[in-house]
C-alpha cells in the first residue's frame, strides 16, 4: 500500500528551475512538467506570433477560485517568485528546452548540420509550429528537405547513401517514420511526399510494428498504407510490362549479338523489381540484379553493356513518371506547388 501511495507522489514532483535557461533579468517564468524557464517577454514575443499573443492576455488574479484549473490552462495567471507564471500546458520541458536554446543560443542549431539529434529536430519542428516560430520552423522544414528532397534527380543522391548511413544521430531508415509523424502533425506538406515514399519501402510488417503505430497519427498511417498500396500497383504494373516494354529495344536494333539480349533474357525477380526499383539509384543497376541470364535454364551469359545501358535509361523514364505521381498517391498537392511553397518558407 505504501508504495502505491508514494508513487503518485514521485509522479508529481514540482518543476525546477533550468540549469541554464534561468536568466537573472527573465520576466516571466514558463512552467512545464519538468523544468521552469525564466525568460523575457519581449525576446520571445519578437519571434513567435503565439507567446505575442499569450504574454497580452489579459492577466486574471490567481485567487482561490482559479486554483483547480491551475497548471490546466496557460491564460491562469499564476506567480512564480514574483514573476507571472505561463504553464505551457502538454509540453516537454526538454522540448522547450530545445526550442528554447534555438532561440537565444546562435550556435545550438545549425540547419545545414545533418548531426542534431533526431529528437531535437522533432521537438523544434512540432514546437516552432505550435508556437509559430517562423525562422526555426524554416530552418527545421529546410534542414529535413535536404535529406529528403522533392526533386527526383536530389533524391537519387540521398539514396547514393545507404539506408544505414548516419542521419540525425541515427541510421538513416530509423528516421523516416519518426519524421513522417512530425511532418504531418506539424502540416508540414512539403516535406510530406517524400517522407511518405520512403516510409513506404518498409515492409508491412514494420510499418504495422506497435512501436511505428503508436508513433504514426491514426490519419497519417491511413494515408501510409493507401499510398504505398497505389505506388506498390504502379511498380507492380512496370514489372508486368518491361518485358514488352523493353521489345522495342530489340525492334530497333540497340544490340549487337546475333541473337539481341532482350529477345532472349529471363526476368526472372520481377517480383523483387518492385522492392529494388527506387532503392538503387541507377535504372542499369536495377535492371542487372533482376535479370538472371539469357537462354533456357538462367545459365548464359549476361545481357550485354548496350542492352543494359539501354534498359536503365527506359527504367529511369518510367521512375520519372512514378515520381511524378507520388504526391498523388498520398492526397497531396502536386510538387510544383509544393517546391513554392518550400521556397517561400526557407528563403
Ligand atoms: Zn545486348
Amino acid at each position: 500500500m505504501e508504495a502505491g501511495v508514494a508513487e503518485p507522489k514521485a509522479l508529481n514532483t514540482p518543476p525546477k528551475p533550468h540549469r541554464t535557461l534561468w536568466y537573472s533579468d527573465g520576466n516571466i517564468v514558463l512552467s512545464t512538467d519538468r523544468y521552469l524557464f525564466k525568460v523575457h517577454k519581449s525576446f520571445l514575443a519578437r519571434h513567435s506570433s503565439v507567446f505575442e499573443d499569450l504574454f497580452d492576455f489579459p492577466v486574471i488574479d490567481g485567487t482561490d477560485d482559479d486554483a483547480e484549473n491551475a497548471g490546466a490552462c496557460a491564460t491562469t495567471q499564476e506567480m512564480y517568485d514574483g514573476l507571472p507564471l505561463v504553464t505551457l500546458a502538454g509540453d516537454k520541458g526538454e522540448d522547450i528546452a530545445h526550442l528554447l536554446r534555438a532561440v537565444y543560443e546562435p550556435r545550438y542549431y545549425d540547419r545545414t548540420s545533418n548531426k542534431t539529434p533526431l529528437a531535437t529536430i522533432i521537438a523544434l519542428l512540432q514546437l516552432s509550429t505550435k508556437y509559430d516560430f517562423k525562422d526555426i520552423r524554416g530552418d527545421v522544414v529546410f534542414q529535413i528537405s535536404k535529406h529528403y528532397p522533392m526533386d527526383f534527380s536530389d533524391y537519387l543522391t540521398t539514396k547514393d547513401s545507404d539506408e544505414e548511413s548516419s542521419l540525425f544521430g541515427k541510421q538513416r531508415w530509423e528516421c523516416h517514420i519518426p519524421l513522417l509523424a512530425a511532418a504531418f502533425t506539424a502540416q508540414a506538406d512539403v516535406l510530406l511526399p517524400t517522407l511518405y515514399f520512403v516510409a513506404s519501402g518498409h515492409s508491412m510488417e514494420d510499418i504495422l510494428d506497435p512501436s511505428n503505430m503508436d508513433t504514426l497519427p491514426p490519419d497519417c498511417s491511413r494515408t501510409l498504407l493507401l499510398g504505398r498500396e497505389k505506388l506498390r500497383r504502379s511498380l507492380t504494373t512496370l514489372a508486368a510490362f518491361l518485358p514488352t516494354y523493353l521489345a522495342k529495344g530489340v525492334k530497333n536494333n540497340v544490340c549487337r549479338e546475333r541473337k539481341p539480349c532482350l529477345d532472349i533474357a529471363i526476368y526472372s525477380r520481377s517480383a523483387d523489381f518492385v522492392d529494388a526499383c527506387f532503392y538503387r539509384s541507377g535504372g542499369r543497376a536495377i535492371f542487372r540484379s533482376n535479370v538472371v541470364g539469357l537462354g533456357k535454364g538462367n545459365t548464359g551469359p549476361r545481357v550485354c553493356d548496350v542492352c543494359c545501358k539501354y534498359v536503365g535509361i527506359e527504367v529511369d523514364k518510367c521512375r520519372k513518371v512514378i515520381w511524378k505521381h507520388v504526391p498523388s498517391y498520398f492526397e497531396l498537392k502536386e510538387w510544383g506547388a509544393l517546391k513554392e511553397e518550400l521556397e517561400k518558407m526557407t528563403t
